[in-house]
């Protein structure tokens, strides 16, 4: 017998967690129909309220989402460029992406080239006549030079080649790409829309309906599917990402003040220092600065770098960003560049502000310094 339990007396807050394959559609004339969800790979409610919430952050008309932040440049370059076709890839992208570039769409007929990321209105030269997309990063991981984006949407806009940007650093919030004329932005939610460090995300949020048509189009096609206990995880971190994303912006900036200051230090890459290369042009376009930057140091052997490093004990060494945790990462073992060689006075680091106490992170960058030095 089953015990009678009140009715709830309304809705709960969030949107439920359907695990749906199959959907029992209410009559024969219904299963074929295409203004419904007929099947739970093409997403239900938490999948629809997560890209309304896309949408939303990056003023958008459409997203398709995608199991990874990887998948969703993968998908979003594959969408728009075919056999035949030409794309242009930032060479300071993320170097999974890269790969995407160099190994994937070649064995697809698709012909992939790196540009100078500092190329601005000049990208037109590198256009051909079957260039389909262009792949922005701004800032570049790893290396952060900001690129001008507004310009190259325009030179790109001119010859009908549609422009994706990844745009994760900023988590949507100090950058708007898609009002500065870019067609997709692209994300790994996996970084600061989860903040958990516990799941793996990725969204591409269209300008247009008709550009959205073509990413829902290849999504359908390649089944690209997000489970929805995933897609939970991250629409309910989204709730407190601007929250998160401020605290964790000026601790970084901080952090990157008194780095700047040491004297094991030759530069520090955050674009929202005066000293950044390419200051200006975020101070034109950004909002805020996210809080992950490089720091490169003066010349030291690997040992004292990984010295430093093994010294940390708050600052945790792995990949990724944007979790509630700090991280830290040597990053010449991965740093490849094509168009402009690398060159720097000598190691390059990363830092990754997660929510911990200033005064904790400083304590351990001293940490490490004694451990270097
Ligand atoms: C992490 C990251 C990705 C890949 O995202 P995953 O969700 O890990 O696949 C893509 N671009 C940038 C800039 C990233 O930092």
């Amino acid at each position: 017998m089953t015990r009678k339990h009140p009715p709830l007396g309304g809705p709960p807050v969030n949107p439920p967690i359907e695990r749906a394959s199959t959907l029992l559609l209410p009559t024969a004339a219904d299963v074929y129909r295409s203004d419904v969800v007929t099947y739970g790979r093409h997403g239900v409610r938490v999948h629809q309220a997560l890209k309304d919430a896309f949408c939303a952050l990056e003023g958008g008309a459409a997203c398709a989402l995608a199991p990874s932040g990887l998948n969703a440049i993968a998908t979003g370059l594959m969408a728009f460029a075919g056999a035949g076709d030409h794309v242009l890839v930032t060479d300071s992208a993320y170097a999974p992406t890269r790969r995407i570039a160099t190994d994937t769409l070649p064995r697809f007929g698709v012909e992939a080239e790196f540009y100078d990321p500092r190329a601005g209105a000049e990208i037109a030269d590198r256009l051909k006549p079957n260039t389909k997309a262009i792949l922005l990063e701004s800032p570049g991981s790893l290396t952060f030079e900001i690129q001008d984006v507004p310009a190259i949407a325009k030179a790109a806009q001119a010859k009908n080649v549609v422009t994706l940007i990844d745009n994760t650093w900023s988590a949507g919030l100090a950058l708007k790409p898609l009002a500065l004329g870019v067609d997709v932005a692209l994300h790994s939610a996996t970084k600061y829309p989860s903040g958990g460090s516990d799941v793996f995300l990725g969204a591409m949020v269209a300008r247009s309906e008709a550009l959205g048509v073509k990413l829902a189009a290849h999504v359908r096609n390649t089944g690209v599917a997000v489970s929805p206990d995933d897609a939970y995880l991250v629409l309910r971190s989204m709730r407190s990402l601007e929250a998160r994303f401020q605290a964790q912006s000026t601790t970084a900036r901080t952090l990157a003040d008194w780095l700047a200051a040491r004297p094991h230090v030759a530069r520090v890459l955050h674009p929202a220092l005066e000293s950044h290369p390419d200051h200006a042009l975020w101070t034109r376009d950004f909002t805020g600065a996210a809080s992950v930057f490089g720091v490169v140091l003066k010349p030291a052997e690997t040992a004292q770098v990984n010295a430093f490093l093994d010294a940390l004990t708050v600052f945790g060494l792995g990949f990724s960003y944007g979790g509630f945790e700090s991280l830290a990462l040597h990053c010449d073992p991965q740093l490849k560049r094509d168009v402009v060689p690398w060159s720097a006075e000598g190691p390059l680091l990363r830092f990754a502000v997660g929510l911990e106490p200033l005064d904790d992170l400083i304590a351990d960058l001293e940490r490490g310094f004694e451990a270097l030095s």
